[in-house]
């Protein structure tokens, strides 16, 4: 108790009051993210403007061995940003500068707290753009996309963030600030502490200064929105249209609920199928129509009983607001009050045997699950509904959950994409390296994070168990 009233009046000592609160209220609003968990109450919310705010917090939290949350937007799905009891929440978001947009160089330069979209449209602005792109875009801090190595719907063409970060300025966790990678097109520093901070999930230090690649904005765009009365050949789309040479834009997946499910959150008039593709094409403009003819004869191949093709701008962002809006509308009009989502990712190529191994799961244990998803990089997003209210339903729910993971895993695929291990995750990490007999890497894991953090003190309880 003593440390903790130490550390709450050097922290207002050296950040000023207005930076520093510990108002039981502002406690509460910080204990959740949007994966809908809480597991403990902060202790005190310190919000950084600045990496000397990062810094002298780091160092007040090393000195009293307090655990430190770093928080971007809290968008997190697997409860990667609620803090652990009586830690500090270190909050970036009033860190939103975008300092340099570098054309000719190919990079901009980011404070962590900026939101996706405000940085996508100051790059619009320059005929260029970040392509990795979260469903949560208008919310999700670049500090967190990073920490996440999150991905999105463009992801079937450029990859999660991980192909786009240069270089970050990082602080660790007993205040020290290091830089690492180089704003250039090749950098080999030796071991790559770059991408150890990709997709670390506040585990390792805070990211205070972010490097992006950057890529012009395709020339044309053709959207095309496929039917299918089986789930299955919606899913064979993918393996055909690489067998094929097109890498479309995107390729969505939504299966028959989650269309009704946006269809009545929306109210957008979307037709009904067992499973519809929402895929872009990109490109230039001479060929691009061209492209979507031959993806269009692709997914009629593979069982389509209807394909429209357009390049009007509101049908268009009609398609593109229905996909956008599946996770919601999967939370807003759910039958149970809670979710358990899934990330899984399989090699395009198996798509059609996880679909049909979903729904024969979820059958099994008699539980409702609704499957949208990023199909064109193989990722998966199924929604198990049941409800912490009732023992045997919640562990019938929990038990689907892991037996889709471990089906994910022997189809050559894994437990997570894109949204990170978190709290969710942490078990079905360890049955997937059991399963690839290589629990040494979870060994190895642990003893970098030691490397990094020797006191524990970055948001501990996640990632491992
Ligand atoms: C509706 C909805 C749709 C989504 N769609 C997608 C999707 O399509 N694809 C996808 O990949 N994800 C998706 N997500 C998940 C989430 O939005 C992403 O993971 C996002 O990148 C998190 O950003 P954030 O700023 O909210 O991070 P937070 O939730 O605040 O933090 C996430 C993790 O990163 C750490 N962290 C944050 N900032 C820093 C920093 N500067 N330095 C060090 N660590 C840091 C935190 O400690 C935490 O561990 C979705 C979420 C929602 C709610």
């Amino acid at each position: 108790v003593n440390s903790y009233r130490q550390a709450l009046s050097k922290l207002k000592e050296t950040l000023g009051d207005s930076k520093v609160f510990d108002d039981p209220k502002i406690l509460y609003a910080y204990s959740f993210d949007a994966s809908g968990l809480s597991s403990g109450r902060p202790f005190c919310v310190v919000r950084a403007f600045s990496r000397e705010d990062v810094v002298a917090t780091l160092k007040v939290a090393h000195k009293y061995s307090i655990p430190v949350t770093v928080r971007g937007s809290g968008t997190s799905l697997t409860g990667a940003s609620i803090p652990s009891e009586n830690s500090i929440v270190l909050d970036l978001s009033p860190m939103n500068k975008i300092i340099e947009v570098n054309v000719v160089d190919g990079y901009v330069v980011v404070e962590p707290g900026v939101r996706l979209d405000d940085l996508n449209s100051e790059l619009a602005k320059y005929g260029y753009f970040v392509p990795p792109d979260p469903a949560s875009s208008s919310t999700c801090s670049v500090g967190g996309c990073v920490a996440e190595d999150a991905g999105g719907m463009r992801g079937a063409k450029y990859g999660t963030f991980r192909n786009w970060v240069l270089a970050l300025e990082v602080v660790l966790p007993d205040g020290e600030t290091v830089f690492l990678g180089e704003p250039v097109m090749k950098c080999r520093q030796g071991l790559s502490l770059l991408h150890l901070m990709i997709g670390s999930e506040g585990l390792l230090g805070v990211i205070t200064k972010i490097y992006l690649k950057i890529w012009p904005l395709p020339e044309k765009i053709v959207r095309l929105l496929a039917l299918f009365n089986r789930v299955e050949d919606a899913g064979r789309v993918v393996a055909e249209t690489r067998r094929n040479g097109i890498i479309p834009l995107i390729m969505e997946f939504l299966d028959r609920n989650v269309l009704k499910f946006v269809r009545e959150a929306t109210g957008l008039n979307l037709p009904e199928a067992e499973a519809a593709i929402i895929a872009d094409v990109d490109g230039p403009s001479e060929a691009v129509w061209r492209y979507a003819e031959k993806l269009k004869k692709m997914m009629e191949r593979c069982g389509a009983f209807y394909v429209k093709a357009s390049d009007d701008p509101s049908e268009m962002e009609k398609l593109y607001t229905a996909r956008r809006a599946a996770y919601p509308a999967c939370l807003k009009l759910r039958p149970m009050p809670a979710v358990l989502i899934e990330d899984i990712t399989v090699p395009p190529s198996k798509i059609p045997e996880m679909l049909k191994s979903i729904y024969i799961i979820a059958e099994k244990y008699s539980v409702p699950v609704v499957v949208f998803g990023h199909i064109g990089d193989g990722n998966l997003h199924p929604v198990i509904y049941t409800d912490p209210r009732k023992p045997d339903l919640w562990s019938r729910a929990e038990k689907c959950f892991e037996e889709i993971c471990l089906a994910a895993v022997r189809l050559g695929g894994t437990i997570a994409g894109e949204h990170g291990i978190g709290l969710v995750k942490r078990k079905v990490l360890v049955k997937e390296l059991e399963e690839r007999k290589s629990l040494k890497a979870l060994e190895l894991m642990k003893k970098i994070k030691y490397v990094f953090d020797s006191k524990g003190i970055m948001n501990p309880g996640k990632v491992f168990l």
